[in-house]
């Protein structure tokens, strides 16, 4: 009996211990299965512990601060902001924005900078080598670089080169930049609405960055770079989202600069290391603070013969390196790049003209590639022919704009000059039909350019009979008969200004006087109702642009003559016959060949008295 009571209480010792050793391991069992659920949970809200890796983060952001020399403003924003992002955690939406902030301020070049020696001859050289002509600019950009290293600031007023596209600004831009050892970052500002853009939106809107001058800064990553601020010209102005050309204004004067806020950052940032060059294509719509501050240096656009000369010794060259040749493996005979110039491209600067150039020289590329692979290098020919051009390029895309056209009364060359800053012909075609006294006018022309017409009509009218238009001084019916219509081709291009006056009126006469002007001759000037012929602008542009398009005689004011001898070059001037005109009686003479139209006897008008 004393056994079995012995047995039952090992036995039940055994349970026991079994049972205690089953409750610790469920107990251990159930941790481990509530942890795995734990973080199944976590990992399914995205709450990773990930701890260790946001210290690495804020100690790596810490450092980059520490090392970027902020000005002390900028510091105390990063500290304070630092301690911010310490005390979030890294899966709020907020952390990412701080962190960018600081990534930012960071990457300011607070006080790095390049070193600059001011070397004229050096910028000199490097003007030359980069530049063929441009003469009076490389003088002007010496001058301006030589008073900036007397004054040893950026006091003074911004350097704008004014001009039509392709005619090299931005290459000149960065020559300056290459000659200083400046870095260079362009700054587009064509289409620019809203100040935010140059200067950064606050933080607290969604996905606000900083303006386009904090990150040119961050580009180049220097404090003393050359923004190149590009079409300053066509920086909208009064718009509503701010002013864009006040914040630019601030931007570019020096009593605030060392001390601008970009709203984003919004600490000041000091630009006064910055030297500003400024672009543009036409002086009228640049506004008139901005325009205050600069000092502009015209470039009107090239003649064919410069840009032969620019293209053999630079885009040429520049081109077939380009496309992995050899100098020698492509050659153009003037003739051949004066029919590309002519043939392929219509423009005052040279952009278009190194397009098709770089065209032929890929074309060569792959017939070098081709005789190279087959062993055939004697038959290629580095020469390139006018067919060859022809076979490349396709058939000429421009004639001659003047040559293609037949005189015919009621047609007159006149010379415009473009929004872009370019210079050119332009048709003015004039017709009549039965009608009722009206007139037409189309072509996309602006206010003035229609009161232009409605001056040269009475003109025309008030002197019918002296040009022997009518057959009596009194005519009333001829005009009222008929209407007349005026339209100014490529319909689609708007155009305004006063200058087509004389040519308004010399269309009309040619029409109601069945005589033409020949297409060669090209006339410019404002008119007034007593036929006085007054001076206007964008001359030299005009002129060059008459000389491209094979304009052999130009008619202008007289008051114009000294922009003519002044500024035109000299080639252009020797290949071109140039009436000057007080009155529109000059102009009628140079317009149809010396032939005097008019007869002086007869008053110029008479009214008789009906009663
Ligand atoms: P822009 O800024 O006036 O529109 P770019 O500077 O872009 O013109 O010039 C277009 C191209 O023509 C560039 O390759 C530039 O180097 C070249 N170029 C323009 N003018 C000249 C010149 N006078 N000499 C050499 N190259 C020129």
């Amino acid at each position: 009996m004393s056994i079995a009571i012995e047995l039952l209480a090992r036995q039940i010792n055994i349970l026991k211990v079994t049972q205690k050793v089953h409750s610790t391991m469920s107990k251990k069992h159930k941790e481990f299965y509530l942890r795995q659920q734990l973080n199944a949970i976590k990992e399914e809200l995205g709450e990773r512990d990930d701890s260790s890796h946001e210290d690495d983060d804020i100690t790596d952001l810490t450092k980059r601060i520490k090392e970027a020399g902020l000005s002390p403003e900028a510091n105390k924003a990063a500290q304070r902001e630092l301690k911010r992002l310490k005390r979030m955690h890294s899966t709020q939406a907020e952390y990412q924005v701080v962190r960018t902030y600081l990534e930012w301020l960071s990457e300011i070049p607070w006080s790095k900078s390049t070193s600059e020696i001011i070397d004229i001859d050096k910028a000199r050289q490097q003007l030359e080598d980069d530049h063929y002509g441009l003469e009076s600019v490389k003088k002007r950009i010496l001058e301006y670089l030589a008073v900036l290293k007397l004054k040893g600031d950026l006091k003074g007023p911004i350097l704008c080169l004014l001009g039509p596209p392709g005619v090299g600004k931005t290459s000149l831009g960065k020559s300056i930049a290459s000659a200083l050892g400046r870095k260079f970052h362009r700054i587009s500002l064509g289409g620019v609405r809203d100040e935010a853009e140059i200067r950064g939106h606050r933080r607290t809107y969604i996905g606000a960055m900083p303006g386009l001058i904090a990150q040119g800064l961050k580009r180049v990553g220097v404090n003393n770079p050359i923004f190149l601020l590009d079409e300053i010209d066509k920086v909208g102005h009064l718009s509503n989202h701010g002013d864009p050309s006040a914040a630019l204004l601030e931007v570019l004067d020096p009593e605030q600069n060392n001390t601008f806020n970009d709203h984003y950052l919004n600490v000041p940032l000091d630009l006064s290391k910055v030297l500003f060059i400024a672009t543009a294509n036409q002086v009228d719509t640049i506004p008139a603070p901005l325009l205050d501050r600069m000092e502009l240096i015209n470039i009107p656009g090239y003649t064919f013969e410069e840009k032969i000369n620019i293209a053999q010794r630079h885009l040429l060259p520049k081109q077939i390196t380009n496309h992995g040749l050899s100098l020698d493996d492509v050659k153009m005979l003037d003739e051949v790049l004066l029919k590309i110039a002519s043939g392929y491209t219509r423009e005052a600067g040279v952009r278009n003209f190194e397009r098709e150039i770089a065209s032929v020289c890929r074309a060569k590329a792959v017939e070098y590639a081709n005789a190279k692979d087959k062993n055939e290098l004697e038959n290629y020919n580095n020469e390139v022919t006018a067919k060859e051009i022809e076979n490349i390029l396709g058939v000429t895309k421009f004639d001659s704009e003047v040559a293609e056209r037949a005189a015919r009364p009621g047609v007159v060359t006149g010379l415009a000059w473009t929004s872009s800053g370019s210079g050119g012909i332009l048709f003015i075609e004039a017709t009549q039909m039965a009608g009722k006294g009206d007139l037409q006018l189309t072509g996309k022309l602006g206010e003035v350019i229609r009161e232009s017409a409605r001056i040269a009509l009475s003109w025309v009218r008030a002197h019918a009979f002296q040009l022997g238009i009518t057959t009596s001084k009194t005519e009333p019916t001829f005009f009222f008969q008929r209407d007349v219509h005026i339209h100014f081709p490529a319909g689609a291009i708007g155009k305004d200004g006063p200058s087509a006056g004389v040519a308004l009126t010399i269309a009309l006469v040619s029409l109601f006087t069945h005589r033409q002007v020949p297409t060669t001759t090209a006339m410019t000037g404002e008119i007034t109702l007593r036929g006085q012929v007054l001076p206007v602008g964008g001359i030299k542009e005009k002129i060059i642009g008459a000389h491209r398009a094979g304009i052999k005689k130009v008619i202008l004011p007289a008051r114009n003559r000294k922009d003519v001898e002044g500024d035109v070059p000299v080639n252009v001037k020797n290949e071109i016959n140039f009436v000057y005109a007080n009155n529109i009686f000059d102009v009628l003479l140079g317009a149809f060949e010396g032939e005097k139209i008019w007869s002086d006897s007869t008053p110029i008008v008479e009214f008789e008295s009906r009663l």
